[in-house]
């Protein structure tokens, strides 16, 4: 994962590089480092985050007018000083910086090793500084070229940026499975992951595709080549982007600000696409592929993580509004499986980042058997949707938190209009139903308003839970995958082991974990299967679990037997996902705070999973 920077320009780059990689943190934070050439190639990097990086070299010299930096997310050697990036190449003339893996690493190195290059991290990046370099003193050419020749070579995924002592006015990037963007100043260039660190000094931005050598140089214009040697025009393109958006805004942490946007990120999902007066429903990315998924004889979605919990709403609404069956599948499984795909069927991908390498990968796969490729994801520009035929942006706005929240409901809300236009097409929804569904969509920015007033409740809730080890999650059809959201959240952030169940399947299993120790979450606001879920409640409280109910306002019954309700507003039973999923956001994250845990960078975890 691992965030990437550099800059070359008239500027001190030190202050621009910092500041890109707090940016770029959400991408990983095991350790971070820079090099900047100012006469000398200065190389700072140290364990840890951004923020002891920049205690490290509070006393060094940082002047430069070019550098790159670097934030890790550690695939290859544990993370410590010696395994951050930059790493030099063995004459201390290179450096570079890595986003990726590398998977032929093993037997170029032993032949390097062989040839007299000595390593000095674990890491699979440092064989491609030491490659370049070898390349550029044996073959004698130049620092791109010698990139080039170096990349035809590695097997993986990667981002890179090189800086050379002996062409201080230079860097050379590149590109394969993992993001990189090009900003465009006056006389100046920045590289990035994304275009957060790019933002607030120019709107003109170039993306890379993969296999794209890029070379920036001082005083000349972008050159953009392909690894087999083609020139490349660079199609520059204005950025949409607000600075606002990465700032927190006055909350205290990313996610909490993320989670209370999602009034307006559904909103903005949904702006220009629904119309409920008119009645119409009208996703432009998709347009011209709409037929073609109503024609569908089936639907497989590909995704991970919270990406997923969101396909499983979607299975249930495509089947229930547009009658299409539909598979829900891992997309880390799903690859290396051998499935059955046919050229009339239709593989959703969802990806908040867009760059997310399993789902890449299945998409390709699918690409591959003739399948038709619809993309949702958050981040513009990223890879799926260039990867993808058609698809729909979530239009949720930066998330910068890396437990996904905003981008959820955003996702949720693009499956719902996917699946309301699809059945509209094919006649499968009656024209009333289709009417009452479109007018309580638009009611729903509001709703979820009302619903976010539950915080200070919800609160005082993780008091009473901060220190308990255990969570269950249960609900039944639209609710199941909401259920696992919860419980996933709550893992993620705050370390407590959690387990979303569907709540029949309670008793096959997961009863036997039931004690006074056990609180329950059950999401009932289920009208189909509330007394179901009422049974399911009193099973619960028979083995003296505690029961926090999430509950339609007005409930009576759950009310009665539950220990803690939240109440959410009522709505259409497929739409409560957008609701009922936000008092369990706020629930994991006060439980983290009040654990003192790292609610934006929970360890171990990056936001844009570009490994697989
Ligand atoms: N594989 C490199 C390392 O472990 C880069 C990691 C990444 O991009 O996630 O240092």
């Amino acid at each position: 994962m691992c965030g990437i920077v550099g800059y070359v320009g008239s500027k001190q780059a030190y202050p621009i590089l910092m500041k890109g990689l707090y940016r770029l943190e959400y991408r990983g934070y095991d350790s971070a480092g820079i090099a900047l050439v100012d006469g000398d190639l200065k190389l700072y990097k140290t364990k840890g985050k951004v923020s002891d990086l920049e205690h490290f070299v509070h006393d060094k010299d940082v002047t430069g007018t070019i550098g790159i930096a670097h934030t890790r997310w550690a695939t290859h050697g544990e993370p410590n000083n010696i395994n951050a990036h930059p790493h030099y190449s063995q004459t201390h003339n290179l450096a570079l910086i890595h986003n990726g893996i590398i998977e032929n690493y093993g037997p170029i190195k032993e032949e390097l090793q062989k040839r007299g290059y000595k390593f000095i991290s674990d890491t699979d990046t440092e064989v491609i500084i030491h490659l370049i370099e070898d390349i550029k003193v044996n073959e004698k050419v130049t620092l791109d070229e010698a990139v080039r020749i170096a990349l035809n070579q590695i097997i993986g995924a990667y981002a890179i940026v090189v800086i050379s002592k002996e062409d201080p006015d230079m860097l050379v990037a590149a590109r394969k499975g993992s993001p990189l963007v090009v900003g465009i100043g006056k006389n100046e260039f920045f590289i990035a992951s994304d275009a957060s660190p790019i933002v607030e000094y120019t709107q003109d931005v170039v993306y890379l595709n993969d296999e794209e050598i890029v070379t920036v140089r001082r005083g000349h214009k972008i050159k953009i080549k392909t690894i087999t040697n083609k020139d490349k025009t660079p199609y520059i393109q204005k950025l949409e982007l607000n600075l606002s958006a990465l700032e927190k805004g006055g909350f205290e942490h990313f996610m909490l600000k993320e989670i209370f946007e999602q009034s307006r990120s559904i909103q903005d999902s949904m702006r220009g696409r629904l119309n409920a007066k008119e009645g119409t429903v009208k996703l432009g990315g998709i347009l011209d592929y709409e037929q073609k998924m109503a024609n569908a004889k089936r639907i497989i979605i590909v995704a991970c993580g919270t990406s997923w919990h969101a396909g499983l709403v979607g299975e249930y609404l495509f089947e229930d509004l547009a009658r299409i069956p539909v598979e829900v599948e891992y997309a880390s499984e799903f690859r290396y499986r051998n499935p059955v795909i046919n050229e009339d069927d239709i593989v959703i991908a969802i990806s908040q980042s867009g760059e997310t390498a399993d789902t890449l990968a299945a998409i390709e796969m699918a690409k591959m058997k003739g399948a038709t490729i619809i993309g949702i994801c958050n981040v513009v520009g990223s890879s799926i949707p260039r990867a993808t035929h058609a698809g729909s942006y979530t239009h949720a706005g930066p998330e910068i938190g890396v437990a996904s929240t905003k981008a959820f409901t955003a996702q949720v809300t693009i499956l719902t209009l996917m699946a309301l236009r699809i059945a509209q097409m094919k006649g499968t929804i009656e024209k009333s139903r289709f009417h009452r569904l479109l007018n309580e969509l638009e009611a729903i920015p509001e709703k979820v308003k009302e619903t976010l007033a539950v915080d200070k409740q919800v609160k005082e809730l993780a008091r009473i839970f901060t220190y308990t080890r255990n969570f269950l999650y249960l609900g039944r059809g639209y609710n199941f995958p909401v259920a696992l959201e919860g419980a996933l959240k709550l893992k993620e952030i705050s370390y407590i082991h959690a387990e979303g169940y569907p709540a029949a399947e309670m008793k096959h299993g997961p009863i036997a974990l039931i004690d006074r120790e056990m609180p329950v979450v059950v999401i009932a606001t289920n009208k189909g299967t509330y007394d179901k879920v009422l049974s399911n409640i009193q099973e619960v409280k028979a083995r003296k679990g505690k029961i926090i109910a999430i509950v339609t306002k007005g409930d009576k019954d759950v009310k009665k037997l539950a220990d803690y309700i939240i109440e959410v507003p009522e709505t259409e039973e497929m739409l409560v996902p957008l609701l009922a999923t936000i008092p369990l956001q706020l629930l994991s994250y006060h439980i983290a705070v009040m654990r003192d845990c790292n609610v934006d960078q929970p360890r171990n975890l990056a936001k844009s999973v570009t490994v697989e």
